[in-house]
């Protein structure tokens, strides 16, 4: 017997959408965060956020966009950068002060229904024999674990991913368990008060600095006239001599020599940053957010798609327990949501990343400055799409001698090809899928070995 329809682990971003969609619909909700209620939404981040997820709130579920004290600026620009050479991009959105933003998103979640049960940790998933039937929690303070029974269980416990990977393997073949090192990033950011104003306003920079290691990168985010967000990050897999708040000084220091500058917030930790997860369902089960690899592997940012996999997560749900079928087969229609949304363009951008840990930052720069890739080019390759025969013959004269680079992007274009075939035959149910994964297992494993 069921304690409640859904049981939704974690109250970040994808755990309180995937929560409020469901109780919008009229179900019963359990949501459980490892945090006391006031801190949930409060997260060690970069802060910048994408307009595209936060508009299809507002479309889908008429949840108004940041505004007010939620907002610390408005995006524009998104801007590259070398020692060398500058590289700016277009985007819009907004620098959040995360921890109102989610506050307010998790009293719309109580509004509609959701039971929060704050200070409250899942230890491992409930399984029968066909399906995840809940999980064991354990309250704060309290040496007892006890069980919510749940007919949909839905892991949004981000880098934990504590459902996922405690779900017994012999049973869901279909579902990856393991969290690699290479596809984990370690990062650290602190939030700094200038004493003058800085000149990064409406914009967000990623720098590749040659003494990172690539695809590394570190960050200014404008928090308004006078204050920055500020941080390094790099995978897990890449050995560094110095520790990573030594080199954030470092760096940091290039910019804002000591005592320019006072500290207000500073912290670090890890981020999922590979491809997203090609099946996120089981019978009984959905992984949303950084649990099941949401994050734009070239970028890190991850808050946004953390919110459209939890609002399409909650919208699948609901459908399911609506058809009373809760089975894997029923739910996949989340995975196709998901590959449709950002699955396709995530698994395009990690082309990237693999490209940039083979050129290094000399190869970027070498790319931008002789202009043998333009802006546009860029764009539209980092958009996941192919470029035009004349604009390949013209990058061939430009990039003469040269020859490694071009290979790297030659096979990243060969590379956005093979996925776009790949994907437009996503199974639509899991039938087919184990083949279909073997298939992407191997463009994936050449891209990563070239
Ligand atoms: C330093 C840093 C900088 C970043 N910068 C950016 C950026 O600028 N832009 C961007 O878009 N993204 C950024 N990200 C990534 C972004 O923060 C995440 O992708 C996003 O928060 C993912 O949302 P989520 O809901 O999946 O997980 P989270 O936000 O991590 O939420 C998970 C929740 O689960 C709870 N939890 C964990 N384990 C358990 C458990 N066992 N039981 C119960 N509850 C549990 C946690 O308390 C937490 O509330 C950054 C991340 C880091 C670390």
């Amino acid at each position: 017997m069921a304690n409640t329809d859904v049981l939704v682990v974690g109250g970040g971003p994808a755990g309180v959408l995937s929560a409020l969609t469901i109780a919008k619909k009229g179900y019963k909700v359990i949501l459980i965060d490892a945090k006391p209620f006031e801190e949930i939404g409060n997260k060690i981040c970069g802060d910048a956020i994408n307009l595209g997820p936060l508009k299809l709130l507002e479309k889908e579920l008429g949840i108004p966009l940041p505004h007010g004290e939620e907002v610390a600026d408005i995006v524009e620009a998104l801007v590259f950068q070398t020692d060398r050479v500058t590289f700016p991009l277009f985007g819009d959105g907004f620098v959040l002060n995360r921890h109102p933003y989610g506050q307010r998103l998790l009293k719309i979640a109580v509004e509609s229904g959701v039971e929060v049960r704050a200070d409250t940790k899942a230890v491992s998933a409930i399984v029968d024999e066909t399906s995840v039937t809940g999980a064991l929690v354990r309250e704060k303070g309290n040496k007892e674990a006890y069980e919510i029974k749940a007919y949909i269980t839905i892991d949004c416990s981000g880098r934990n991913y504590q459902i996922r990977k405690t779900i017994p393997s012999e049973l869901f073949p279909n579902l990856e368990r393991k969290m690699a090192k290479r596809d984990v990033a370690a990062s650290y950011r602190e939030i700094i008060r200038l004493k003058e104003d800085h000149h990064y306003e409406k914009k967000i920079l990623l720098i590749y600095d040659s003494i990172i290691p690539e695809p590394g990168y570190f960050w200014i985010f404008s928090k308004g006239t006078k204050r920055l967000n500020i941080g390094i990050g790099w995978y897990l897999d890449m050995s560094v001599e110095k520790g990573m708040k030594e080199l954030f000084r470092d760096v940091l220091h290039k910019y804002y020599p000591p005592r320019t500058y006072e500290v207000e917030d500073k912290g670090g930790y890890t981020i999922p940053t590979r491809y997203p997860l090609m099946n996120a369902v089981a019978s009984g089960f959905i992984a949303a957010g950084d649990s099941a690899f949401h994050v734009n592997p070239f970028s890190a940012e991850g808050h946004g798609p953390a919110l459209s996999a939890g609002y399409y997560a909650g919208k699948i749900a609901s459908e399911a327990l609506k058809a009373k079928d809760v089975t894997e087969q029923q739910l996949w229609g989340y995975n196709i949501a998901v590959m449709k949304d950002f699955g396709l363009s995530h698994t395009k951008l990690q082309l990237f990343t693999e490209a940039l840990r083979k050129v290094k930052t000399p190869g970027l720069e070498y790319l931008f400055k002789r202009k043998i890739l333009t802006q546009d080019q860029f764009m539209t390759l980092h958009g996941g799409n192919s470029l035009g025969k004349v604009d390949i013959f013209k990058i061939i004269l430009k990039g003469f001698p040269r020859y490694d680079l071009l290979y790297n992007l030659y096979k990243i274009a060969k590379g956005v090809q093979k996925f776009d075939h790949l994907f437009a035959r996503y199974p639509s149910t899991p039938q087919g899928f184990s083949e279909w994964e073997n298939e992407f297992m191997s463009i994936m494993n050449d891209i990563r070995n070239w």
